[in-house]
């Protein structure tokens, strides 16, 4: 059976806003700074802002996307400052079919910590949840993490991998359209 989130409610039970065909649930995880507030306005708002600014984490945003003639909103959770105990709970991964899981190219020890975060996963999230792992900050010269070490990771666990800038907004776009591709395939194949 389908999860909620991945159900193919054809619209807003309300009646307002936009109808779709889909819904999927994205979370955000990854050490406190790596920059996934910031994917996340970049995605929804087009916008970057460069303080170190608390305020702009929202918790949630979404937007409609458009997969072989079908609508599919994606509504993303940030996580908001929970990550400063790095366990996040189960009810944040409840429904997830994707998420994204957030290092600094310019940290090492963001990226030391990605096999934390995918224990913490595994454990909380349903089976077959998409996670693309993201390489943040690909807009800065100093780096202390290399692609390779990145893609790596990836292939080692089973993940989707890109580098991403929230600054510019280099590959923010692709990071939740591979995702959301990869869960509609999930999808018809009856794995949700
Ligand atoms: P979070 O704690 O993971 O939500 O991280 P934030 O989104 O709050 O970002 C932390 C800091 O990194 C802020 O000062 C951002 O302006 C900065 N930042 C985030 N993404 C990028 C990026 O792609 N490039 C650069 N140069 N700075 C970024
Ligand atoms: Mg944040």
């Amino acid at each position: 059976p389908m999860s909620e989130s991945a159900s193919s409610a054809k619209k807003d039970r309300e009646g307002d806003g936009p109808e779709y065909n889909y819904l999927f649930k994205y979370i955000i995880v990854g050490d406190a700074g790596v920059g996934k507030s910031c994917i996340l306005l970049q995605f929804t708002m087009g916008r970057f802002r460069a303080e170190h600014d608390m305020t702009i984490g929202v918790e949630f945003g979404h937007r409609f996307v458009e997969i072989d003639g079908q609508t599919i909103k994606l509504q993303i959770w940030d996580t908001a400052g929970q990550e400063a105990f790095r366990s996040i709970t189960r009810a944040y991964y409840r429904g997830a079919t994707g998420a994204l899981l957030v290092y600094d190219i310019t940290r090492r020890a963001s990226f030391d910590r990605l096999a934390e975060w995918l224990v913490d996963a595994r454990q909380n999230a349903q089976p077959n949840m998409v996670i693309m792992l993201i390489g943040n900050k690909s807009d800065l010269e100093r780096r202390e993490v290399s692609y390779e070490e990145g893609a790596w990771f990836a292939r080692q666990n089973g993940l989707f991998f890109l580098e991403t800038s929230a600054k510019t907004g280099q590959n923010v776009g692709s990071a939740f359209m591979d995702t959301a591709n990869q869960i509609y395939e999930n999808l018809q194949a009856g794995m949700f």
